[in-house]
């Protein structure tokens, strides 16, 4: 009875607020490994190697300095300073640290951006399927999602261009776009990321740039819409040192972007958490300017782990997976072998398959309602934190378990 009344007391737009529900499959697998069942754990883009020991070494050493109080709001000026030149570098822009405000996680950037720029009833568009938690707070915070997809070619999962000019409207003030993306590994052509420009710069849209896989990838170069002539005024760029440097949980990344939002920005940042964590900035200075050997080396572990993984997924009857440079996901389409062992609810054959093999993934349902007219079905596979021998032992039993 308290409980229930408690309940009733809770504000509105709580009803509005989503969550991110690989952390539930997390839970479920969890529970299951505890039972004594090996799990072979693809649910979640969590990171299985260390961070790098340099990085670890300037956190302490930042520690015992006394580098344990609060510091300024926006984060550390040679930290903003160093950020900057690194995203100039990399992206050929002029920020300076005033475009900069460092933030607990890049996930934060996220909630900031839309309280900084979206009023009630504004439409923003985000991709879905998507990170979750664009859809989560755009409604709970009042706004109009509107969802775009990509689509399954042949080589790769393209961006449904059409599905974003046709939802623009007067009243579409925001794009969410996420190139590299989680969890398709999507990444646009020169030409997509110039048509997207044409569209924010014709319908006056600000642009949250999730680039937190921009430096995770195996071949070619990163380019990000920002760096388009005309898109630095417009996007802010959500910055993380999670997966760069396998620093998920250190909670470290950065809003860059105008000096105007970003100031904004770091006012949320007083009125939330002050700053952040002031000596973990101190590791994030040495792992943006010290060896980048271990980073080098964790980028050649998750090729070998995508080859591995991509190999055996092709060879299961009813599979197709596309070999992506990006990112450490996969989204293999996964119609046939549901069709096969005679499922036509995901999330049936997503329990079946960890009940049955142990190994636990993602699906489709977990990064988005399905779109009018999607048909086919999707598992998404990180490839993050699992060894390559277990990558092999748990995709031979996915195998045996759609073929047997
Ligand atoms: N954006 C995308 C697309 C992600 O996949 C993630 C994490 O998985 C994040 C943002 C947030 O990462 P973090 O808060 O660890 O920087």
């Amino acid at each position: 009875m308290f409980v229930r009344e408690k309940i009733m007391r809770l504000a509105d737009r709580i009803e509005r607020l989503g969550s991110e529900t690989a952390f539930t499959v997390s839970a479920e697998a969890a529970a299951f490994a505890s039972e004594g069942n090996t799990v072979y754990p693809f649910h979640l883009g969590d990171i299985n190697i260390m961070t790098p020991a340099n990085i670890m070494d300037a956190a302490e050493r930042a520690m015992r300095e006394g580098k344990t109080r609060y510091c300024p709001n926006a984060g550390i000026p040679r930290l903003r300073e160093l950020l900057a030149e690194n995203v100039n570098r990399s992206h050929g822009i002029n920020y300076t640290m005033e475009n900069v405000s460092i933030q607990p996680g890049g996930k934060p950037v996220i909630n900031k951006f839309l309280l900084a720029l979206m009023n009630t009833g504004d439409e923003v568009l985000y991709p879905n399927p998507g990170f979750p938690i664009y859809e989560s707070q755009i409604a709970f915070q009042g706004g109009k999602a509107l969802p775009y997809g990509y689509v399954e070619g042949k080589e790769t999962f393209t961006l449904d261009m059409d599905a974003i000019e046709r939802q623009l409207t007067p009243r579409t003030k925001l794009l969410i776009f996420n190139d590299w993306q989680n969890p398709t590994s999507a990444e646009c052509s020169l030409q997509e990321l110039e048509k997207l420009s044409e569209l924010a710069i014709k319908h006056d849209l600000y642009v949250l740039c999730d680039e937190a896989y921009y430096d995770v990838r195996y071949e070619g170069k990163s380019i990000s819409l920002a760096s388009l002539p005309g898109m630095a005024e417009r996007c802010v760029i959500l910055y993380t040192f999670s997966k760069k440097f396998a620093m998920t949980g250190w909670r470290l990344g950065a809003a860059i972007g105008p000096q105007d939002i970003i100031d904004v920005i770091t006012r949320l940042n007083v009125n939330d958490e002050s700053c952040t964590n002031h000596f973990v900035q101190y590791a994030a200075m040495e792992g943006l300017t010290g060896d980048q050997a271990p980073v080098r080396k964790m980028l050649d572990i998750f090729k070998a782990r995508r080859d591995v993984a991509v190999d055996i997924l092709n060879s299961i009857e009813g599979v197709r997976c596309f070999r992506p440079n990006v990112t450490f996901y996969l989204y293999p389409n996964i119609t046939g072998a549901m069709k096969r062992k005679g499922f036509d609810d995901l999330e049936a054959f997503r329990k079946a398959l960890l009940h049955e093999t142990g190994v636990s993934v993602c699906t489709r349902l977990h990064f988005g309602h399905p779109l009018e007219g999607e048909k086919d079905c999707y598992l998404r596979l990180a490839y993050s934190g699992i060894d390559i021998e277990d990558i092999r032992e748990g995709l031979g039993r996915f195998k045996a378990f759609v073929e047997g």
